[in-house]
């Protein structure tokens, strides 16, 4: 088959992919071809909120894990990541929050990410936002992605929401405004109680466009160089392999894991190491696969009395009323209330995110409920350990070796304790205390700090928010540069998750969607 030729070609549909792709060819004169390894997103469990977790192992995910973490009791870590239309934004929780304001001053000041502080990238948010309730200068109201407030709050959750308010935390009702700080309930990515992702926004209202190539089921295995510019993509599809040929520039959106793996295998990388793999060094970039940071969670799990449980919620009739209304428990993401605060006093920013759900959440939500339980779940935003990722092959089909280093630096372990130590004021106070029937995970409900640890150990976890694998910037092992530009390269962006720096203070999406915004605007500047 003779290789196609398109302007550009994006690799992979997800939360910033599907953005460039769609942004791009809003252009009639521009041409693009998008890659997306996985399927159709055509499944009822994507679009049902509380569904997510039941994609987890399946046909739906490529199914990461992390080598044995030594502060969670020597586990491997799970790592779900979706493979389909829409990447990450097909399985995730949606809970529609942009971080703090000062994360994007930080990337901009301390990584010389120029034109990323945050008066730089709150247009870019708003650009996407439809949001059905809030709108100030800090939201938009007709962007592509909806965000919409929760239709069903638990009765747990609504509880923990006024127990957290007597505890002393703010009530707000926008985490995503001037502050951060408080408690309340998450507007979501959803519309009218399904799931809206990226594909929805913004990829399927675009497919019947004539100068937009849409390919699912497409597997990259080579970005392809002729000398240090980027030309096109080998990939793979039904059988067959493939090549496209980009004039302008290939734009990798494959993710924190993928995206990293696939410049290695393309040449990309740190040279001891692809030589190591076999690999052909066609420009050196220590930093790819560097600087690895994740937020990672652990849960105060109680069981529950006087309540019911999410999980038991499941049936028929709930199915046929969120199917005909879009209402009900089956619209809920699980994680209905949270809240953001600083673990010490002397913080200036919130370092500890909570994710409040009506059910035990326990092993990523795989857990049969043998009873009912309510989960508080502490997360750790500001985070200081790091890791990095590797190959462990040069077949692009093996996963890459992933070493989040959760709580290497002990400063994030105490950071916990602490915040579980406020997660445990709140549930000792006001109405969500009568709901409280005795501890399950940690097993007493007043732990020593040893006892935090070992809980944390047994049961931590992702929160599914691995970043920076391409750090952008200017300092020494930034993979890109603030225009996205791969340094070393031509003709070669990277727009995902693994742009970022540093994690910010909160859920990764609306940053990733914000990254795809802006990388759109700057290719068509450049252009
Ligand atoms: C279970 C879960 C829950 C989450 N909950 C939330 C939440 O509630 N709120 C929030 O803000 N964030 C949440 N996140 C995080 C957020 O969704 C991600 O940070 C974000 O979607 C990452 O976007 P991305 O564009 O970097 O990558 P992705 O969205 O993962 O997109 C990468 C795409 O590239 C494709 N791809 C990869 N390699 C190749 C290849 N070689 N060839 C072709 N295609 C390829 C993949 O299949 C995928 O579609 C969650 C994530 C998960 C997994």
């Amino acid at each position: 088959m003779a290789d196609e030729n398109f302007d550009y070609i994006v690799i992979g549909s997800g939360s910033a992919g599907g953005v460039v792709a769609t942004r791009l060819t809003e252009d009639p004169q521009v041409s693009v071809l998008l890659l997306e390894a996985g399927p159709d997103d055509d499944d009822e469990m994507i679009k049902m909120p509380l569904g997510f977790s039941t994609l987890f192992k399946t046909k739906w995910d490529w199914n990461y894990e992390t080598t044995p973490q030594k502060h969670l009791a020597g586990r491997r870590a799970y790592w779900p990541r979706m493979k389909a239309l829409g990447g990450c934004s097909s399985m995730n929780a949606m809970i529609y929050i942009r971080g703090n304001h000062a994360d994007y001053d930080e990337w901009r000041d301390v990584y010389g990410a120029t034109g990323w502080g945050f008066d730089d990238v709150l247009p870019y948010f708003t650009k996407s936002e439809g949001n059905t309730r809030l709108a100030d200068r800090f939201h938009g109201t007709d962007g592509p992605l909806n965000v919409e407030d929760r239709t069903y709050v638990h009765p747990l959750s609504a509880a923990f929401l006024e127990s957290g308010v007597a505890a002393g935390l703010k009530r707000t009702d926008d985490f995503n405004g001037a502050e951060q700080e408080g408690i309340g309930a998450y507007q979501l990515t959803t519309k009218k109680g399904r799931r809206w992702s990226v594909a929805d926004a913004f990829i399927r209202p675009a497919l019947d466009r004539p100068n937009l190539t849409v390919r699912t089921e497409a597997f990259v295995t080579k970005i392809l160089l002729d000398g240090n510019r980027a030309t096109g993509v080998a990939y793979r599809r039904h059988g067959q392999s493939l090549v496209a040929r980009a004039e302008a520039e290939v734009v990798l959106s494959g993710g924190a894991i993928n995206s990293p793996q696939l410049l290695m295998l393309s040449g990309i990388g740190p040279g001891a190491h692809l030589r190591d793999m076999g690999i052909d060094v066609a420009v050196e970039s220590s930093g790819v696969g560097q600087n690895l940071q994740d937020h990672p969670v652990s849960g105060i799990i109680s069981h529950t009395k006087g309540t019911t449980d999410v999980a038991e919620m499941l049936g028929i009739g709930n199915l046929l009323r969120w199917r005909a209304t879009g209402k009900g428990p089956l619209s809920s993401n699980v994680a209905d209330t949270g809240a953001f605060f600083a673990s010490r006093d002397d913080l200036p920013l919130p370092d500890i995110q909570l994710h409040v759900a009506p059910t035990g959440f326990v092993d990523n939500g795989m857990h049969e409920p043998v009873r009912r339980a309510q989960t508080t779940a502490v997360t750790l935003v500001n985070v200081q350990s790091k890791g990095h990722l590797k190959l462990r092959s040069a077949d692009p089909t093996w996963a890459p070796e992933i070493e989040p280093g959760y709580f290497d630096d002990r400063a994030d372990l105490e950071a916990m304790i602490a915040g579980f130590r406020r997660a445990y004021d709140i549930l000792r106070t006001g109405p969500v205390a009568a709901y409280i029937d005795g501890p399950w995970i940690p097993a007493t409900s007043d732990p020593t700090d040893d006892q935090i640890i070992e809980a944390i150990g047994a049961y931590g976890q992702t929160l599914y928010h691995p970043v920076a694998t391409c750090a952008m910037g200017t300092v020494e092992g930034s993979v890109v540069d603030p225009e996205l530009k791969v340094h070393g390269v031509e003709g070669l962006r990277v727009a995902d998750a693994s742009v970022m720096p540093r994690v910010p203070r909160g859920n990764t999406n609306a940053p990733t969607i914000m990254i795809g915004e802006k990388c759109a605007d700057l290719i068509k500047e450049s252009a």
